[in-house]
């Protein structure tokens, strides 16, 4: 598929039926802990801009909607650890908000784990996670999201905002890539 040989998709994990089944379970639970109060989303691009999308429009609660860009892949599909983090819409005072990180997929929690901590610095009053996918294998700092979508075993998934190397995140369902197929 696509221009590059040396890898292929695999197969599909998740299909879109399953996804929107997901996505309602998620804003349901959303909805009863935030009734009544201002929920400020923070979207972790590029990844979770489709994930984001679809769980907004499920959310009942007056919300606020920011980005936030952060990486540490780089175009490989082994995490680095190092992470760079980068704001990209912030005009509002953190202190005292209700925040929600929504994020594609919890991995080895670097990236999440850094930017809870910088949120809770700026005193938010609450700081939480919500990820489509985890992969709770792969973690090497202890970080639990309060609203996980999907545990998926240690394989590289694309699609429904995921990657690779910029490619696939338009596809409606979830595929795994297989990087050693020709
Ligand atoms: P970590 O938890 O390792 O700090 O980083 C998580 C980020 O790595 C995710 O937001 C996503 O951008 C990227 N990532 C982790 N696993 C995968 C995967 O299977 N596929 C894709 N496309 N990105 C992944
Ligand atoms: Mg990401």
């Amino acid at each position: 598929m696509g221009a590059d040989k040396s890898y292929a998709l695999e197969k599909v994990l998740i299909r879109e039926d399953e996804i929107k089944s997901i996505v309602k379970t998620l804003a349901g639970r959303i909805n009863e802990d935030y009734k009544g109060k201002k929920l400020i989303i923070i979207g972790v691009l590029k990844g979770a801009f489709v994930f984001l999308s679809d769980l907004v429009r499920e959310i009942k609660s007056d919300v606020q909607i920011e980005f936030i860009k952060a990486s540490s892949y780089g175009s490989k599909t082994i995490s680095t650890g190092e992470v760079n983090t980068e704001y990209v819409s912030f005009s509002f005072d953190v202190a005292g908000t209700n925040l929600l990180i929504v994020d594609d997929i919890l991995d080895t929690g670097h990236t999440l784990t850094r930017m809870m901590d910088m949120f809770r610095e700026k005193n938010a009053a609450s700081v939480e996670l919500c990820v489509f996918l985890d992969k709770v294998e792969r973690r090497q700092v202890p970080l639990t999201a309060k609203y996980t979508g999907k545990v998926i075993p240690d394989e590289f998934v694309v699609g429904y905002g995921l990657d690779f190397n910029e490619s696939h995140r338009n596809l409606p369902y979830i595929a795994v890539v297989n990087t050693s197929k020709q």
